[in-house]
């Protein structure tokens, strides 16, 4: 069977179609700049890339277009819409409510739709992506595959807040946690690579991208994670500030005489990474404005978030009563040698050693921890994609 996973963003859609059999990669692209001026669609298959810049007005045309792509004569990969199984759609946040992947139909829908004004930004587009593909795929199961469903097993103590009980109870005021099929990817991984079963391991999986999170896996299951009711709580991240204290917010929206909308901004766009170091939210520029040029601000960024990176990992090693593996992954933690080391400096004390030669890896799957460290430390490639694609295809069948 082949899966079309669809992750769709408010102006770009990433796609990519999975052979089931063997799990590869068919085809894949990005649409960008969708119902803005600038929009196309870059699509890989067959080892090419092409290029089709055209207005794109909404999901609807997106969906059309990949769908040309996938059938197209020259560098298509499929022959007839009806050799794609199932679509598997990434849905950021499916509250408490769903728990697991879910086959879509009408009453999900309205599910979903509820779940909106808990992640405003990011559920509509999802939800703009399923109607686009039902329209122009009617005949063709699909499943919602959510990013918040992996921390449903968090105990109560991790995820209620400690603010007025009704504020749960009214207004679904708590911890979901985010990047849930990403830490479930490696987590499963670093059992298979530790050669154990993850029912018996405790690990702490450090997804470190442009949005970062912590999480804390006990027996296979996530037991704490670092982002919180949105995805700004927990470590400073590249344009996110994480974790601060709640009083700052109120206090800056006085003094500065901010709007929600204002305040909003600068907590999720202004801050973090970027924010600290004025010179960008990539890790890349940030670095080399430190190494090359000396920028101090640059150098603070990068010890904020590998501190804060720190901090959490110490956290859940005392939530889980020890730890028998450090995952890093996604684009910092799996390609940034120097940001990996940082953060294992100092954590030897817990008998989790890196060793320098072995660290000096990236874009693969590997072992980073000395010969006889008590807790390994791994560098694993995250591929949300195929979880989505792997429930897809378990539901449908
Ligand atoms: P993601 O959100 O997972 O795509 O990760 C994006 C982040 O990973 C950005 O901050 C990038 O700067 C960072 N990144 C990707 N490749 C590297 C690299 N080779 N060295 C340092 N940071 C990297």
């Amino acid at each position: 069977m082949k899966v079309l996973v669809v992750n769709c963003g408010s102006s770009s859609l990433k796609y990519r179609l999975i052979n089931m059999e063997n799990e590869e990669s068919l085809a894949q692209g990005l649409v960008e700049r969708i119902s803005i001026d600038g929009s196309s669609l870059t699509h890989s298959a067959k080892g090419h890339k092409y290029v089709i810049e055209e207005p794109i007005k909404d999901h609807k045309d997106a969906i059309k277009l990949i769908i040309e792509a996938l059938l197209d004569k020259g560098h298509g990969v499929i022959k007839d819409l009806s050799e794609i199984g199932a679509v598997g759609h990434r849905v950021v946040h499916g509250g408490e409510k769903y728990a697991k992947s879910v086959i879509l139909n009408v009453e999900v829908m309205k599910g979903l739709q509820e779940c909106t004004k808990l992640a405003p930004l990011h559920n509509p587009a999802n939800l703009d992506g399923i109607n686009a593909c039902s329209l122009l795929m009617p005949n063709t199961p699909m499943v919602a595959v959510f990013d918040t469903a992996f921390h449903q097993t968090m105990p109560e103590a991790a995820y209620i807040y400690p603010l007025p009980y009704y504020l749960y109870t009214d207004l679904g005021i708590r911890k979901y946690g985010f990047h849930g099929m990403s830490h479930k990817f490696v987590s499963a991984k670093a059992a298979d690579m530790m050669g154990k079963d993850i029912k018996s391991l405790k690990l702490i999986s450090c997804h470190l991208g442009n949005g970062a999170s912590v999480c804390a896996i006990k027996n296979g299951e996530s037991i704490e994670t670092s982002m919180g009711f949105t995805p700004l709580e927990g470590i400073a991240m590249g344009t996110r500030c994480g974790s601060i204290d709640p009083a700052i917010l109120t206090y800056i929206m006085k003094e500065l005489n901010l709007t929600i909308d204002e305040a909003n901004d600068i907590m999720n766009k202004k801050s973090g990474i970027l924010g600290v170091s004025g010179v960008s939210n990539d890790f890349r520029d940030v670095e080399a404005a430190a190494m090359k040029d000396g920028n101090k601000r640059a150098q603070l960024a990068i010890d904020i978030f590998c501190y804060k990176v720190k901090t959490f990992i110490g956290a859940y090693a005392a939530a889980m009563g020890g730890v028998d593996a450090i995952i890093f992954t996604a684009g910092l933690g799996e390609n940034s040698p120097r940001t990996r080391e940082r953060i294992c400096n100092g954590l030897e004390f817990l008998g989790a050693h890196i060793d320098k030669s072995k660290n000096n890896v990236a874009g693969k799957d590997a072992e980073l921890s000395k010969k006889d460290s008590k807790i390994k430390i791994l560098v694993i490639l995250t591929n949300e994609e195929l979880v989505i694609a792997r429930d897809t295809m378990e539901l449908i069948k």
